[in-house]
């Protein structure tokens, strides 16, 4: 079954005492308060060793927020999976929409991403979601859709059990503006019913589908009660220690 997870994307925020300092804290709240949630952090690549070691995995799993889609060579800036693996990385974000838009990845390179974070047992949290204009022509569906099938047609079957997925309307990233839990519900339910038509109905089960979008301390058990969601991918809030672990606490 389904795990419940709450991951922050620390994006490219906190220098080096902040970063350790940030995660140290939710360790030991985390190892006081054994919530039922599993709770991931994303910092910038340069934190993740340091904050691998200063943490226990048990309470604390560590994410990096982006994996090349190559494996090795003449890829300057990129950070391969292997590379990730080999200093005990078991997660990633890919495809965040911050990526999409401003550095072009297209669903081909999302896929590839998948396919390297797969190939060295990194568990993908696989990020997809419309824009606000898609959503205002009524087409948040079939974009939502077609993002999920061009990334996991092209996937092992079996890898598929590591999957997470994050739906994360565009329109709500940064903003403040959150989907009632309502409409999260009915897409979240949705991607599982494409999951469970495309892949079968033990993937459809199995994966975490996390909602993000100005998730806070305030609205986390609103959204969390829903039943397609199985937690959440929180930018801002996971920068505040208090909103941070509220928002873990929330998710049950
Ligand atoms: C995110 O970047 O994944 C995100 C959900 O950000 P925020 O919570 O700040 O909207």
């Amino acid at each position: 079954m389904r795990n419940k997870i709450v991951a922050g994307n620390w994006k490219m925020n906190l220098n080096y005492e902040e970063a350790i300092q940030l995660g140290t804290n939710l360790n030991a709240w985390i190892a006081d308060n054994q919530p039922t949630a599993e709770v991931i952090i994303a910092p910038s690549f340069i934190y993740l060793q340091t904050l691998l070691e200063a943490v226990d995995e048990q309470y604390l799993k560590i994410a990096s927020q982006d994996i090349s889609a190559h494996a090795k060579g003449a890829y300057t800036g990129d950070v391969s999976a292997e590379q990730l693996d080999s200093i005990g990385l078991d997660f990633a974000i890919v495809g965040h929409s911050e990526r999409r838009d401003y550095q072009g990845e297209s669903d081909t390179i999302i896929a590839e991403k998948l396919k390297q974070a797969f190939k060295h047992q990194i568990n993908p949290i696989f990020c997809v979601g419309e824009k606000l204009e898609e959503r205002e022509a009524g087409d948040h569906f079939s974009v939502v859709k077609t993002q999920v099938l061009n990334a996991l047609t092209y996937q092992d079957k079996e890898d598929l059990s590591r999957l997470i997925i994050a739906y994360e309307p565009v329109w709500a990233i940064g903003t403040g503006k959150t989907a009632t839990p309502e409409q999260a519900q009915e897409i979240h339910a949705f991607i599982r019913k494409v999951l469970n038509d495309e892949f079968g109905v033990e993937v459809a089960n199995n994966t975490s589908i996390l909602y993000g979008g100005s998730v806070n301390a305030a609205n986390a058990d609103e959204i969390f009660s829903q039943p397609d969601i199985d937690g959440g991918l929180v930018g801002g809030a996971s920068l505040k220690y208090d909103d941070f672990v509220q928002i873990i606490a929330a998710c049950k």
